[in-house]
């Protein structure tokens, strides 16, 4: 099967992680759906793709919402084929401490990544069960061991490492596994956005962050890539209910 040309939805592919990982799928030889909130910056990545060899499609949905996510999946399905490979990577930060924290910074971190990847994954799993083969890969985070302002992500994140085991369960028999890959600092938008938010010049930001690292030096996206391309591929079928911390030691 290492041949066959299986067809990989990556979600928040428009920049950051996803971008990266969606280009590294596509260099795998995955044919490539990149989800965004809109289909024109999907597109960017899409041109990237398309630009190294690679195929790809550029998809605008909303993963929060139960309707878009179906016209998104039975479009991957129909332009592509049935997608065997999901990545949950759609993300939103809304940090505060708790007595700042709005129930709409609440709730609409829990929309995106939890109910995001839920009704992707509901959609998704049909396709990945009638061909008897599968890889759920989700984003979580070291946040989820706990982090400052960050109440709601934090709950997000360790929500999807339940979500992730409880998928591994009910799924493996059918040949499909799931697992989580929890990032810790990581060179993109949303990084910059905390250093703005904590009033920090970003390369400051991460040389003090770089500083409490084992490796010394903070990630890039493309080190999630290659650990989601792994989870992803054909020789990692008996690792299933995992979470990996990538985050240049054994947690942060
Ligand atoms: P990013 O640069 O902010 O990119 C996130 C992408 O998700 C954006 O393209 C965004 O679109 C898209 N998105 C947001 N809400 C969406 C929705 N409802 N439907 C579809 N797409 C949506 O983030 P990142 O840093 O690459 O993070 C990617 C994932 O890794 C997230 O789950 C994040 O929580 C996790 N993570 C990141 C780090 C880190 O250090 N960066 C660490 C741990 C975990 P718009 O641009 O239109 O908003």
């Amino acid at each position: 099967m290492s041949e066959t040309r299986r067809v990989a939805i990556v979600t928040g592919g428009a920049r950051g992680i996803g971008a990266a990982t969606a280009r590294r799928l596509a260099a795998d030889g995955r044919a490539v759906a990149v989800v965004d909130l809109k289909e024109s910056d999907a597109q960017s990545t899409v041109d990237r793709i398309t630009a190294e060899g690679g195929t790809a499609l550029a998809v605008g949905a909303d993963v929060s919402d139960a309707e878009q996510v179906a016209a998104a999946v039975a479009l991957v399905a129909e332009r592509l084929g049935p997608p065997a490979i999901l990545v949950n990577n759609a993300g939103v930060i809304r940090d505060n401490l708790l007595f700042k924290m709005s129930e709409d910074d609440w709730d609409t971190v829990m929309q995106v990544h939890l109910r995001g990847s839920f009704l992707m994954t509901r959609a998704v799993q049909e396709h990945m069960t009638s061909q008897g083969w599968g890889r759920i890969v989700s984003l979580s985070s070291t946040s989820a061991l706990g982090n400052r302002g960050q109440a709601n992500y934090a709950t997000a994140k360790a929500g999807l490492q339940g979500f992730t085991k409880t998928l591994a369960i009910e799924l493996g028999k059918f040949g499909v596994t799931a697992n989580a890959v929890a990032p810790g600092f990581i060179e993109t938008d949303m990084t910059r956005a905390t250093a703005e938010r904590v009033g920090m010049d970003f390369e400051e930001f991460k040389a003090a962050a770089a500083a409490q690292i084992p490796v010394r030096r903070t990630g890039r996206p493309e080190d999630i890539a290659a650990t989601v391309s792994f989870l992803a591929g054909e020789e990692s079928g008996f690792v299933s209910g995992q979470v990996i911390y990538v985050a240049g030691g054994p947690r942060d």
